[in-house]
């Protein structure tokens, strides 16, 4: 099997990690050979509930025995889809009053950016360094990051990128800005939270302008950081909310959010100027919709801010720099490659999966289920840290 999927499975990298998975339940994954790993990165920021929660897996094979797709986007009533966006709306503010459904990340932030240039009939945009929005051509042309971006280069022109977190240069948001995009918590870039002075001011520039302010929280949303999303704890409202990863509970789902207003632009000039075929599957929209219901009806807000209270208590120590980032958003900061590269291998040795973050090569990635009980946190937690003191005492 191994060899088929390097011959045949078109690879990303010379270094897949590779393991054969037989199945996945709860905190865990499981590999042919019988072994058994903790998720502590979530399948990158997806099963917040945990792996095949049974509410989520219920809500599929409901949905799956009802119908599958049905007709392109926007023109049937689908109930999951309709259920779902009514029960998101009914947790943001008024203006983000509307959803477009689409099937990932990297297509929220190509509507966002389509969405923000038709409505303002601008088409400079502005986004930080170190930020990671996606692989399509419209979002790479956004990611600040010129060793993923030269290799496809011409982009989209009129992109400028800025420090994130400072002051300077924000008068490059102009009356020509069709959008500001950013994350609120870079995820990608190494886990770093944006200012909350820095976002309001932000903010402040865009609308002094007239541009549209894109929060990125495909990574950050759905309870991860320790509110149903991160926007939430800046007091700032984005214009458009782009959404993905751990909103379809396992399934494939991606949203861009914004008020009926900003969402005429789509509907003429022409009529059916933005379209997706499986965009809003009903599948994915019954596995969300039961994944939002959970995250609501539980006390998963608390138990992300008692990971992060919890990690960054245990994780101290020589080689560790800091734990930083939000909630279950956290990165382990070491001091130096060897050392990360070591402790990600090693972990991965004892059952526990780890990870990197792209832009960074010193930054451990912490993304574990919401689900994670007292004692697995601390035995992932030990074993880590035990690994980073035998390494940095070897080095
Ligand atoms: N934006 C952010 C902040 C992300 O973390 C990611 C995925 N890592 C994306 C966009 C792209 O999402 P997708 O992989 O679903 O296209």
């Amino acid at each position: 099997m191994k060899k088929s999927f390097l011959s045949h499975i078109a690879q990303t990298s010379d270094a897949p990690i590779g393991l054969e998975i037989s199945h996945a339940k709860g905190p865990y994954f499981y590999t042919k050979d019988g072994k058994r790993y903790v998720d502590f990165i979530s399948g990158i920021a997806v099963s917040s509930l945990g792996h095949g929660h049974p509410k989520v897996i219920e809500a599929i094979k409901e949905q799956v025995d009802k119908h599958l797709h049905v007709m392109v986007y926007g023109e049937f009533v689908q109930k999951p889809q309709v259920e779902f966006a009514e029960l998101l709306i009914a947790q943001l503010p008024a203006s983000l009053e509307q959803v477009y459904l689409v099937n990932s990340g990297t297509e929220a932030i190509e509507g966002a950016l389509k969405l923000s240039k038709k409505h303002t009939g601008r088409s400079k945009f502005v986004s930080f360094k170190n930020s990671y929005h996606g692989d399509t051509h419209g979002a790479l042309s956004v990611t600040g990051r010129d060793v993923y971006r030269e290799p496809y280069l011409p982009l989209l022109p009129d992109v400028h990128f800025l420090d994130f977190n400072s002051f300077e240069e924000l008068n490059i948001i102009d009356t020509s800005t069709a959008a500001v995009i950013l994350e609120p918590i870079q995820g990608e870039g190494g886990i770093i939270p944006a200012d909350k002075k820095w976002l309001q001011a932000v903010c402040d520039k865009c609308t002094e302008v007239g541009a549209l302010l894109i929060f990125d929280e495909i990574q950050t949303g759905f309870m991860r950081t320790g509110s149903l999303f991160a926007f939430q704890q800046y007091d700032v409202t984005p214009d458009i909310l782009c959404l993905a990863k751990a909103m379809g509970g396992g399934m494939p789902l991606g949203a861009f959010v914004s008020s009926s207003e900003i969402f005429k632009a789509m509907k003429f000039n022409p009529p059916l100027n933005h379209v997706t075929t499986f965009g809003g599957h009903p599948v994915s929209c019954a596995a969300a919709h039961a994944n939002l219901k959970e995250l609501l009806d539980g006390d998963y807000l608390n138990r992300a801010l008692e990971i992060e209270r919890t990690v960054k208590q245990k994780l101290v120590g020589d080689g560790i720099v800091e734990v930083r980032g939000k909630g279950a958003m956290l990165g382990l900061q070491l001091e130096n490659w060897e050392l990360t590269k070591a402790v990600v291998e090693d972990c991965l040795e004892k059952g526990i999966l780890l990870g990197w973050t792209l832009h960074s090569n010193t930054l451990i990635r912490l993304a574990p289920p919401l689900i994670v009980t007292d004692t697995l946190l601390d035995e992932v937690l030990a074993t880590i840290l035990e690994s980073v003191e035998t390494n940095y005492a070897g080095m």
